[in-house]
């Protein structure tokens, strides 16, 4: 089966508004319109810029949706700080990355927060937010050599108790900690190999024609450079973008590398 790639960018927590409608205006230039016939392609800033870079690519036609980097399960209440799946939908939000490694380590954020949260965004089907579901494991856990049970076991939890109708539209990105920025780029087949296990783990828990056509991402120091060998690998089916996101023009090449 063959699944449409999706390059999304993660620009982390980089960008005032007005950073970002001109970075999001630098991405639209670059950008030729009829890739996006061929390539989804998402930029997730922080929420304070959300409704600022959806405006640009709406104002200019392109087809570059806006993702959020979080989200609380709760529609809404008394959870000071907190942002909803209601307020991200009415934003135009069409992706929300959940559970990257940086909010498991800075923040605390469990394997169980992460099921809460991909069991919500999965829940609504009208205008659905697809969470891209980071798993991904440290250098110590690659050194031990168990990697694959560890990411298989991420997985696992981050789906516990949906359904293959609930998780059909969601996205898993591989994402070894050790990669992200740091600039050691997990090399194409060892990328390969773990989001090939991801696969098997989708398959066992929902199927394997449910499995076939999820999108399954590698994240970790891709750029223009290390793109296409990573992208060609079988079940790599896009990228998650940290730095190289940030500079319009290497975030372009990497989605022409997508084409
Ligand atoms: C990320 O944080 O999701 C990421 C992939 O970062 P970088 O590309 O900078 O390694």
């Amino acid at each position: 089966m063959s699944r449409r790639p999706l390059i999304a960018g993660n620009w982390k927590m980089n960008n005032t508004i007005s950073e970002a409608v001109v970075l999001a205006q630098e991405i639209s230039n670059e950008m030729e319109p009829d890739w996006l016939d061929h390539v989804d392609v998402a930029v997730c800033p922080p929420f304070t810029d959300l409704k600022p870079v959806w405006t640009v690519f709406d104002f200019d036609h392109l087809k570059v949706a806006v993702g959020a980097q979080n989200v609380y399960w709760e529609p809404s209440g008394a959870y000071t700080g907190e942002v909803s799946i209601p307020m991200l939908r009415e934003i135009g939000c069409r992706y929300c990355i959940v559970g990257h490694s940086e909010r498991r380590e800075l923040f605390g954020e469990t394997n169980e927060d992460v099921n809460r949260k991909v069991a919500a965004l999965v829940a609504e089907r009208v205008n659905p937010i697809r969470p891209i579901v980071c798993v991904g494991e440290s250098l110590a856990v690659r050194d031990e050599g168990t990697y694959l049970e560890y990411v298989a076991a991420q997985v696992k939890a981050a789906f516990a108790g949906l359904d293959a109708n609930d998780a059909a539209d969601a996205v898993v990105a591989y994402e070894p900690i050790w990669a992200i920025g740091t600039g050691r780029t997990a090399a194409p087949e060892q990328a390969q190999e773990v989001c090939a296990a991801i696969r098997a783990q989708l398959a066992e828990l929902f199927g394997e024609e449910c499995a076939q056509g999820m999108r399954v991402l590698y994240g970790g120091s891709m750029n223009e450079g290390n793109a296409s060998l990573l992208l060609a690998q079988p079940d790599i089916d896009g990228g998650l973008i940290g730095g190289a996101s940030l500079k319009a023009k290497s975030f372009a090449a990497i989605v022409k590398e997508a084409l």
